[in-house]
């Protein structure tokens, strides 16, 4: 069976199709998945309180076993602080933003060991649209304290960002050094096709699976992950790809170069999170 491993894929049991997306990705020819955790405003669930991250980081976790235990499908969970959300706290209530953090550090600590689906911390990173510097000052305290948390539970990260360019890897790179965090374990979500740029600095792109995106990466080397970015959120239909962007892209690289799909879809996977890609 031909690989197609989605390291980003989303799902929303609240707002969204929520599990029958797994359906609908094991249909187009998909065989595994990394799905982070979404926003809690996602599932409509209000303030930042230790109940709230629970509930979250369940309905998550449980969405995620059922999607691995109904289809044959390799899924596997991320679970983190969205930076947009450490950014609205940080402007409302500044002082409740670390006390916060370590709730959900310690939330993520206590679910890694419950379910053994968590293989990374994310999406954690810095808000992809200006803040004031106080903001980005406080979501960067905490993007070090999960970079720090990740590397206590051996576990990987999905990093969001502002846009990927040379200085901003640049900045990844001395960042993760800092904080004594290994790069093979560093994904960049919507990473930009030009692979190399990434891997120079040994962070990992996660790549959109688009046509082209997928084309140009392919172009650049053989060190890349392929993510669809779905969001299942009906009110923004088109705010990332499709379901099955992924499977599709899987018989493009297999056009491209056979030995490549094995590569992208399994061994890339595996190396970066630690566990198995090779479809059940
Ligand atoms: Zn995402």
């Amino acid at each position: 069976m031909r690989a197609a491993t989605d390291v980003h894929l989303h799902f929303n049991p609240v707002r969204g199709e929520g599990y029958c997306v797994f359906e609908r990705f094991h249909r187009a020819g998909g065989t595994g998945f990394v799905s982070p955790v979404l926003t809690l405003e996602s599932y409509g669930i209000k303030g930042y309180d230790r109940e709230a991250f629970e509930r979250a980081f369940r309905l998550h976790l449980e969405g995620v076993r059922f999607g691995r235990t109904e289809y044959p499908l390799r899924g596997y969970a991320s679970l983190g602080w969205h930076p947009a959300e450490v950014a609205r706290l940080a402007e409302r209530d500044p002082d409740r933003v670390m006390k916060v953090a370590e709730t959900v550090c310690d939330l993520i600590e206590r679910f890694h060991a419950e379910y053994e689906e968590v293989v990374a911390v994310g999406e954690v990173g810095h808000p992809h649209f200006p803040v004031p510097d106080g903001v980005e000052r406080l979501c960067h305290r905490v993007f070090l304290r999960f970079l720090e948390l990740a590397k206590d539970l051996d576990l990987a990260v999905i990093y969001h960002g502002p846009e990927a360019s040379r200085e901003h890897y640049a900045r990844l790179r001395e960042w993760l050094n800092e904080a004594g965090f290994d790069a093979e374990r560093f994904v960049r979500h919507r990473a930009s096709p030009d692979v190399e740029t990434a891997r120079e600095v040994g962070v990992w792109p996660s790549v959109p699976a688009s046509r082209r995106g997928v084309r140009e990466a392919a172009e650049s080397g053989e060190e890349f992950l392929l993510e669809s970015d779905y969001l299942d959120d009906p009110d923004r239909p088109n705010a990332a790809l499709p379901v099955r962007a992924v499977p599709r892209a899987a018989r493009l690289l297999r056009l491209v170069d056979e030995d490549l799909v094995q590569r992208v879809m399994v061994e890339n996977p595996e190396r970066v999170f630690g566990v198995e890609f090779e479809p059940v």
